[in-house]
């Protein structure tokens, strides 16, 4: 079933930018979507339209199940940098997002501690960020968006700081998550290869204004339950 529909969206920013143009696009419930195209495409604005970070100015955006247009319900984002809190512990960092939403300390270990799991980093639990490496603190990052079970996961270039190995690796336990999970995946890159290698669906955009020319079907390396 469809989760999430752009119709005839537009996005211009008070300098005049015409960031996209009369945008339409569905996104199927456990799709893994690359937003593929160059900078400044209107990629992460499109992301941002999702995130219920910013609003169109026409045009519109309309979620299957209307309490996904509450910005940060269901939905998790990751962001190029970590943007972990440096004075708090992995731990920490990765229980936050359920001390917002007022879950008890007791769950809230249960689940920090299946997330760090998840991405390998159990032991790290009292561990500053300062301490980890790139990689290890982008799957902090990853932790902390799948802490909250989310329905769709919103990532804008999440691995472009990475050195290749490290990005392929964590390319790989992305795909996991996403095949384990059920997870509907929007995945901004300018790389082809990873949206090749990652996605069931790539969108390529171009800019001038922002829109879409390609909407492919690709062949999910994991097989979907
Ligand atoms: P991408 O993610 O594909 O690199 P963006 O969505 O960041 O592209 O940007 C799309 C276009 O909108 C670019 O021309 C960019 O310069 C412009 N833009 C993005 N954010 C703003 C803003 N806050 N104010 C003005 N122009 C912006
Ligand atoms: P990255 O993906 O950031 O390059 P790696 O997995 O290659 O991280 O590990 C970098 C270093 O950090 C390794 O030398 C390893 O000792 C340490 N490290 C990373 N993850 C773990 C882990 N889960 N347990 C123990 N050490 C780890």
């Amino acid at each position: 079933p469809q989760i999430v529909s752009f119709s005839d969206i537009t996005k211009t920013f008070e300098n005049g930018t015409v960031a996209l143009q009369d945008l339409s696009l569905e996104i199927r419930q456990g799709e893994f979507v690359s937003l593929l195209g160059p900078s400044g495409c209107g990629k992460s604005t499109a992301l941002r339209l999702l995130a219920g970070l910013s609003e169109p100015n026409s045009g519109r955006l309309n979620w299957a199940d209307d309490t996904m247009s509450v910005p940060d319900h269901d939905l998790s984002f990751v962001f190029q940098e970590p943007t972990l809190m440096p004075w708090a512990t992995v731990f920490e960092n990765v229980r936050l997002p359920l001390k917002v939403r007022g879950i008890g300390k007791v769950e809230a270990r249960g689940r920090v501690m299946s997330a760090l799991e998840l991405v390998g980093l159990e032991r790290f639990e009292k561990s500053y960020p300062r301490e980890l490496s790139g990689g290890m603190k982008m799957r902090v990052s990853i932790a902390r968006a799948l802490v909250t079970e989310p329905k769709v996961l919103l990532m804008d270039e999440p691995f472009a700081a990475l050195d290749e190995i490290t990005r392929f690796k964590l390319n790989n336990e992305l795909l996991e998550f996403w095949s384990k999970f059920g997870l509907t995946v929007v995945f901004v890159t300018h790389s082809v290869f990873e949206s090749v290698y990652l996605s069931s669906r790539i969108l390529i955009m171009t800019s001038g204004p922002g829109r879409i020319v390609a909407d492919l079907p690709m062949t999910a390396p994991y097989p979907r339950d």
